[in-house]
């Protein structure tokens, strides 16, 4: 019988596979329903660069010859999981959201996807995003603007922005982001989803289109935390592609986290620089409600310090743009990517390329990362930056002897209008100043719905952990979501 496309939007993971393998229904409905939904809904929230229905359905079928062969489908078996679209596909449109790789089609696949693939997953769409992933709205992309689907005239958040926005509209119970500074995070927030940026080193960048290599990682999005562990324990592992993939075992548990009862002996760190003045009082006040619920729940708070905190968005915006001025002075025209139709010379050529496929973040993040690496401005600049983004993991370390986590507001405000940002780099930048330290001490961090502006929009509360402690982070959310529905709320999409 086919899946009503109703029912199945807020169906969970966990559920589909669950029906999948007990064949009450197939994948191919499964894939049939997620298809119908995008169909009818990405034409106004813009979610998606490319659906991928043939493909989709072909790994269905797959899925359901395993089932019809007694084999195991595998623990995403027929589940859409929506794919950032700076994620290889092979010989599938990898655009980056960017004129310069509009026609892109990689001869490989990237590792997380390869295997979702494996583990019975439908790879259903690739999502708009930022170009590059920078940015922090998905205004940025050389395409389209996505909507935030509790408001249709507010961003979603970014650089992820798509990803968030087919798990929270229900086109897709999970997705794939990367996270950079904060674009799995500040976008699941905006759009009152899950989103989780594993430790770096926990999943194979291989196949990622590279951003800041020292700070991008990919990680999952989903409706609650035990979705959201599910996929961060099929896409974990170490990867001979990719040398800075950890060679640590994936947690156990993570792939059916059990929903603990209480936090009893858990330490929570409350760091005193991320809860200032600034931060908008809706968002102050939910994330301070939820802090009650999990002192309720029997977790004991400390005030801790992360001093250095602060230079995080400087540091960033230096080590971030110099990495990604090296990274992309591979689109030149010839090796792949956009190539001028004018004749000229060979050096115009690649000049003009450039300057035809990358827009204006993309060109502003080059010159300023050549500028932090020139010669002269290297010490002042660059290896300064490195100084204090050792002094900022410092801090965590020091924090960590001390809790077993620590929370904050994910994002200073709610969801912005389109349009409110995008003449204000700096304002825009501002957008990560909770998110950004994560990435420069390399620690897992995770957004889940804590609560709503009087206007309808959902807040965010961050939970950050140690090094590789991706199930404690989880099961403190997990906890919580059973504890609270802010999870379970879901837009009016008409
Ligand atoms: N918003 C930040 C930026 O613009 C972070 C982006 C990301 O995490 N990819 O760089």
């Amino acid at each position: 019988m086919p899946l009503d496309s109703n029912a199945y939007a807020w169906m969970s993971a966990r559920e589909i596979a669950a029906g999948v393998r007990a064949r009450k229904f197939s994948a191919e409905d499964v894939a049939q329903a997620a298809l119908a939904r995008a169909r009818a809904l990405d034409p106004k929230l813009q979610a998606f660069v490319t659906v991928l229905d043939a493909l989709a359905l072909e790994q269905a079928r797959a899925v359901d010859a395993a089932v019809a062969a007694g084999k195991d489908p595998g623990p995403l078996a027929g589940v859409p999981v929506a794919i950032k679209d700076n994620l290889c596909i092979r010989n599938t449109r990898t655009t980056c959201s960017s004129k310069i790789l509009a026609t892109y089609e990689p001869p490989y696949t990237a590792t997380a996807v390869e295997k979702i693939v494996a583990a019975g997953g439908l790879t259903i769409g690739k999502t708009n995003l930022d170009e590059f992933a920078m940015g922090s709205s998905t205004e940025n992309s050389a395409f389209a603007k996505t909507r935030n689907p509790w408001d249709a005239t507010r961003v979603p958040g970014g650089s992820s922005g798509g990803s968030a926005v087919a798990v929270a509209a229900g086109i897709a119970p999970l997705a794939l982001g990367s996270d950079t500074g904060g674009s799995i995070r500040q976008p699941a927030a905006l759009c009152g989803v899950t989103g989780f940026k594993p430790t770096y080193g926990r999943v194979s960048r291989y196949g990622l289109v590279a951003f800041a290599s020292s700070l991008d990682q990919i990680g999952p999005f989903a409706r609650d935390a035990r979705d959201a562990a599910l996929l961060t324990a099929v896409i974990s592992g170490q990867d001979p592609r990719d040398a800075t993939s950890a060679s640590l075992p994936v947690p156990e548990g993570l792939l059916d986290l059990p929903a603990r009862a209480d936090l009893k002996g858990v330490r929570l760190g409350i760091p005193k620089e991320y809860f200032i003045p600034g931060t908008d009082p809706e968002v102050a006040a939910a994330v301070q409600e939820a802090i009650g619920v999990l002192k309720g729940l029997g977790a004991e708070t400390v005030e801790v310090s992360l001093p250095h905190s602060e230079y995080g968005i400087g540091v960033y915006y230096l080590v971030a743009t110099a990495e990604a001025s090296s990274n992309l002075a591979r689109y030149d025209g010839v090796h792949y990517g956009h190539r001028t139709e004018k004749e000229v010379g060979m050096v115009e050529m690649y000049a003009r390329s450039r300057a035809e496929g990358f827009g204006d973040e993309v060109k502003r993040r080059i010159m300023l990362g050549t500028y932090a690496l020139s010669s002269g401005y290297y010490d002042a600049y660059y290896l300064k930056a490195q100084k204090v983004r050792a002094l900022v993991k410092q801090d965590f370390e020091k924090a960590f002897e001390r809790c077993d986590a620590i929370v904050s507001p994910t994002t200073p405000t709610p969801a912005f209008k389109i349009g409110e940002k995008t003449d204000d780099p700096l304002a825009m930048y501002l957008s990560d100043i909770f998110t950004i330290s994560a990435n420069l001490a390399a620690v897992p961090g995770l957004a889940i719905p804590c609560g709503f502006s009087a206007a309808g929009l959902p807040i965010g509360l961050q939970v950050m952990g140690k090094h590789f402690d991706e199930a404690g982070v989880l099961g403190i959310a997990a906890a919580y979501q059973a504890k609270t529905d802010h999870h379970a709320r879901r837009p009016a999409l008409g």
